[in-house]
């Protein structure tokens, strides 16, 4: 089938060599690593999809950037103008800098929730719910049902279901739930998007209850293109305009820059709540610097304020989610079986589909991330029963319906023939999965296991 081509909407000016192993060294790096993929060298990965957080290629008008950075403690050129950048894109009253999302969600957390808060959220995401527990809340998930299936069809699958969240507020009440927590787009459902309309009736809800609804903004402008894409009336419209409306539903946000905002680190706090912003600024002395830096050298806040202009290109984006769909639809196409519908930053594999002869206590997605690495030398990661691991209260492992190797796919780093080598390498292994085997775990860390557990190949 004949598709329309949507080239890089950029040249290339630097380039970093990358290179590609044999395939005993690959077994043999693997062996080494533990059958873990984020226990190999990066310098050993010939494609590294582990990831887009912080991973994305700046443009030279940011890094030119960090030259131009002010690196004044206070009052710097480049504070003011990544201020003005956050005003003007998102449409937000004030911002507070912190060095990456999780320093903003310290900050939201810190200063909202007490014992016993109650935070509903369209799916949790690890260091936002980490903050929500620290602070003594519990994160309540009200996503819609189709959410948790891999295989459904659903354009708004990060949606929330307002009935759920009518629920809780009648269950807890309204005083104990510090803020609406909306996702956008949910990175653990596979990427997925909220509609306009969602975000819209979650704010009518929540503002006739006098909570407040605050953003996990960290993918918003890939929300915002499949808006664009997707919902009636808003294909003539621009993502710079579609994303401000969807931030105006909310209160503020939180953000991490090393996402959406084309730069290695970096990230901030959003508000237009006056009481939020003079705590915030009381508060981010304590734990990442003056309100005028975060956490953050000058020429971060520069090249961020530059991303945040680059980030609503329409070319860019349509490029950027296009070509996370040009890697899953050739992998659907030819019955691979993976997350639907493609998401905005990475495809996700279904392992149990895949590798139907394993059970889930043979690793399914843990082993076909190390032969994808064997294979070709793509570095992917596993999203799925070593992630969730124990439960603290028996001890025994949690198994979670999704059982996923994630492929994510870094903004404006590779190209599509990088892709083609991905899907090719994908459809062989999809070829003699017959062949695939389970691992066994051989060291198992008492918490987050899945950055350094190591495991074995069963016979
Ligand atoms: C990455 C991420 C965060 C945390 O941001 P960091 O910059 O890594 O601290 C929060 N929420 C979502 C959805 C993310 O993907």
């Amino acid at each position: 089938m004949q598709r329309r081509v949507v080239a890089e909407p950029y040249k290339i000016k630097a380039v970093e060599p990358i290179r590609m192993t044999s395939r005993p060294e690959r077994e043999q790096f693997m062996a080494e690593a533990g059958y873990n993929t984020f226990l190999l060298r990066s310098a050993d990965c010939y494609i590294d999809l582990l990831t887009d957080s912080g991973t994305s290629a700046m443009s030279d008008h940011q890094w030119a950037g960090l030259m131009w950075g002010d690196e004044a403690y206070a009052g710097s050129r480049s504070w003011l103008n990544l201020e003005r950048a956050v005003r003007e894109v998102y449409g937000y009253k004030h911002v507070v800098p912190t060095h990456q999302g999780r320093g903003a969600e310290n900050l939201l957390s810190t200063i909202t929730i007490r014992p016993g808060h109650y935070i509903p959220g369209n799916m949790y995401f690890t260091t936002t719910r980490a903050h929500q527990e620290r602070n003594g809340g519990t994160f309540v998930d009200v996503i819609i049902d189709e959410a948790h299936d891999a295989q459904h069809p659903h354009p708004f699958k990060g949606n929330v279901d307002v009935d759920k969240l009518r629920a809780l507020v009648g269950r807890v009440g309204a005083a104990n739930i510090p803020y609406m927590s909306t996702a956008v787009t949910v990175n653990l459902a596979g990427g997925q998007p909220v509609s306009m309309q969602n975000l819209r009736e979650v704010k009518e809800y929540c503002a006739g209850q006098g909570i407040p609804v605050m953003y996990d903004a960290t993918r918003a402008v890939e929300n915002a293109f499949f808006i664009q894409e997707r919902e009636p009336g808003y294909a003539a419209k621009s993502i710079a305009s579609i994303l401000k409306e969807m931030m105006s539903y909310s209160d503020g946000c939180t953000m991490s820059g090393k996402k959406d905002c084309l730069v290695n680190i970096g990230g901030f706090l959003a508000t237009n709540d006056e009481e939020l912003y003079t705590k915030a600024c009381e508060l981010v002395v304590v734990f990442e610097g003056m309100p005028s830096y975060g956490g953050l050298a000058g020429r971060d806040m520069e090249a961020m304020a530059r991303g945040i202009y680059e980030m609503v290109d329409d070319d860019y984006i349509a490029h950027r989610v296009g070509q996370v769909r040009y890697l899953g639809h050739q992998l659907l196409d030819a019955g691979v079986p993976a997350v639907r519908p493609i998401g905005g930053h990475a495809v996700f594999l279904d392992a149990r589909a895949f590798l139907p002869h394993l059970s889930q206590d043979e690793f399914p997605a843990q082993s076909l991330a190390a032969y994808l690495y064997v294979d070709s030398g793509v570095r992917a990661m596993e999203r799925g029963i070593v992630s969730a691991g124990r439960d603290p209260a028996t001890g025994h492992h949690r198994y979670p319906k999704l059982e996923l190797v994630r492929l994510t796919i870094p903004r404006r780093v590779y190209t599509d023939r990088h892709l083609d080598v991905v899907a090719g390498s994908v459809l062989g292994l999809f070829e003699k999965r017959d062949t695939i085997r389970g691992l066994r775990m051989v060291y198992e860390p008492p918490t987050l296991r899945f950055f350094t557990a190591r495991f074995q190949p069963l016979p």
